[in-house]
């Protein structure tokens, strides 16, 4: 596989992710994404990604980055994964995630880190020496437990039965790991069932935590490719969409006040947090055991 290489002007951003797992910084270290999700909303308008789903890497990325944590007055926490899934199928030669990891190691910064691919299993060691220094949370997204309908609305990357087994091997590995359930799409993932079996399953794999919401979001470009992808492969949603959402930006669940209800009760059951405090709280024991060394 060739991949075009692109030089980055400065990689981490500053943010204030306190409402998103208390990430301090966000960084892509690659620009697209060919995992192919449907109703991806990195492809709307409003983020410039040309011809998204053509990957290109950051060559001058880990050298960046290194420059970057440096020049830091403090550690933090840094997130990976919102624009770009940092395990695409590059990755596994090309090792700049891995790298960039090895950096954020060195620099004693934490991370929080989203992905669907079970490639994420390879840095186990680094996730544990982030952990062991400040603190790191790896997210598994899985928005469906069917495997045959996780290939129709994200056909590039490994089904979900793979992600759980990812999820078991970080667990496994002692990192404070979980499920996000986003987007949940309505009229095709929102059931009852489905929710259901995506906590037990995490549950079952030693995941700690499922965050929900229970609606997706559909901007310009975004909106249209998701409506061309349902009329191959579910016809007649889109049409159903117009009707019920017209050109909405968010399109919530029919059923979100019940599936909320639901992620509740059923967490509390099987012993999974599920609100962004008490994850924040939970994979941060680590840091704050450390500070309180000092
Ligand atoms: S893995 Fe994430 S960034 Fe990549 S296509 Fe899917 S939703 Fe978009």
């Amino acid at each position: 596989m060739i991949i075009e290489e692109i030089a980055a002007k400065t990689l981490l951003s500053r943010v204030n992710y306190e409402a998103w797992f208390g990430a301090d910084y966000t960084m892509n270290l690659y620009r697209g994404c060919c995992h192919g999700c449907i109703y991806c909303d990195s492809r709307s308008e409003c983020y410039h990604v040309e011809d998204f789903d053509r990957v290109r890497v950051k060559s001058n990325a880990v050298r960046m980055l290194r420059r970057e944590l440096s020049a830091k007055r403090t550690t933090g926490i840094i997130g990976l994964g919102a624009m770009s899934d940092s395990y695409n199928p590059f990755e596994q030669t090309l090792q700049t995630t891995r790298a960039a990891l090895q950096e954020i190691a060195a620099a004693g910064f934490g991370i929080s880190l989203d992905t669907k691919s079970a490639l994420v299993k390879r840095d186990l060691d680094l996730f544990q020496r982030i952990r062991d220094h400040h603190s790191a949370i790896v997210k598994l997204t899985i928005t469906t437990a069917d495997d045959a309908l996780s290939r129709l609305i994200e056909p590039h990357v490994c089904p979900s039965s793979e992600r759980f087994a990812a999820l078991r091997a970080l667990a496994d590995a002692g990192i404070f790991c979980g499920v996000l359930i986003t987007p949940v799409l309505p009229f095709i993932t929102d059931t009852e069932e489905n929710i259901r079996e995506i906590i037990r399953k995490t549950a079952n794999a030693g995941g700690k935590f499922v965050f929900s919401m229970f609606g997706v979001t559909l901007r310009t470009n975004q909106r249209q490719y998701f409506f061309d992808q349902l009329d191959t492969r579910i016809p007649g949603m889109s049409v159903h969409y117009q009707h019920v959402f017209g050109n909405d930006y968010y399109c919530p669940s029919p059923h979100h006040q019940r599936l909320k209800t639901l992620v509740q009760k059923e967490c509390r059951a099987a012993g999974l947090l599920w609100r962004m405090p008490d994850i924040i709280r939970g994979y941060r024991t680590t840091e704050n055991a450390q500070l309180s060394l000092f």
